[in-house]
């Protein structure tokens, strides 16, 4: 789709928003401060400052704001972003992963297929950046897309096979670029359509060592990958992903909970490094391979406290 993309200031957006006042569509996206459409173009702010003209005459409708320039004088404030990939509002698959930066538990990857089609509900569900939802958000808004049948999927790096491939070398930026290349090929299988439809990752790498670590085990880069940092907040399959990795990651802390006989406490804090180090005195070091990444410092530091 013909799009642009530019970064405004606050005043600006504020004044665009009065002058759409007439075309303001009803429910923009959660990141936008307003969402309009006139002349078949589609002009939506995003809170960052971002506007994107979509469709229509949208080089004719950008330029009334950008004075018709595309780029920008030296110490100019109006510059010309990189262009987001244009299928950010079409059809699109987003993923991301949760319990990363969790001592105890998993980690976990999802990959979320958004499609013009679906898109409204999952925005009346509720789905957005999952770093400024609660958990219980997580997990009722996770419920909702499952029931909703939103494509998607989910894979869990339990911590035996996490302990497994660290041994192996590999680092942590390894494993997510593996899960996240399980997740991608396992939502295509599923849905035909999904087959050509761009990728949104969340990046946690730079692309050259995401496509080394995939090239590494064999596997072949997927086809329109595009690698967003803050992806969440430009993608809704992102953001849905990010929902359903996180939700998963949850309840298997709850499960491990459970199983343990202790509430585990998310994160790496002291109080994880006291619950470690009572594990490691009742149970043993081999029972943190299925509980723990034991490579984090916490394991050091628990073994200090016993
Ligand atoms: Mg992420």
């Amino acid at each position: 789709m013909s799009q642009s993309v530019y970064q405004f200031s606050t005043e600006q957006i504020e004044k665009m928003k009065q002058h759409y006042k007439a075309s303001l569509k009803p429910n923009p996206p959660q990141s936008a401060s307003f969402s309009a459409k006139v002349n078949g173009c589609t002009i939506t702010a995003y809170k960052s400052g971002k506007v994107l003209f979509q469709g229509g005459q949208y080089e004719q409708e950008a330029s009334k704001w950008t004075g018709g320039k595309t780029t920008t004088k030296k110490g100019s404030t109006q510059r010309k972003q990189k262009p987001l990939p244009s299928f950010l509002n079409e059809n699109h698959i987003g993923t991301d992963e949760a319990g990363s930066g969790d001592y105890f538990g998993p980690m976990t990857a999802a990959a979320a297929y958004v499609t013009n089609e679906n898109r409204p509900l999952l925005e009346r569900i509720g789905v957005r950046d999952s770093k400024n939802l609660r958990d219980d958000d997580v997990i009722r808004i996770a419920k909702d897309l499952v029931k909703a049948n939103i494509p998607y999927s989910l894979v869990v790096l339990r911590n035996e096979k996490y302990n497994e491939w660290q041994k192996r070398g590999w680092s942590q930026g390894k494993m997510k670029a593996i899960l996240h290349y399980q997740v991608i090929k396992k939502v295509r299988e599923k849905m035909n359509s999904a087959k050509d439809a761009g990728i949104v990752v969340d990046q946690f790498a730079q692309p050259a060592v995401f496509e080394r670590y995939l090239k590494s085990e064999g596997l072949p880069i997927p086809k329109h990958i595009h690698y967003l940092t803050k992806a969440e907040s430009h993608s809704i399959a992102v953001a849905a992903g990010s929902i359903l990795a996180r939700a998963k990651f949850l309840s298997e802390m709850d499960k491990l909970s459970a199983a343990t006989g202790i509430t585990l406490q998310k994160g790496a804090s002291h109080l994880v490094d006291q619950q470690a180090a009572f594990f490691l005195k009742e149970k043993g070091e081999d029972f943190m391979t299925t509980c723990a990444k034991v490579h984090f410092a916490n394991t050091e530091k628990a073994k200090r406290l016993m």
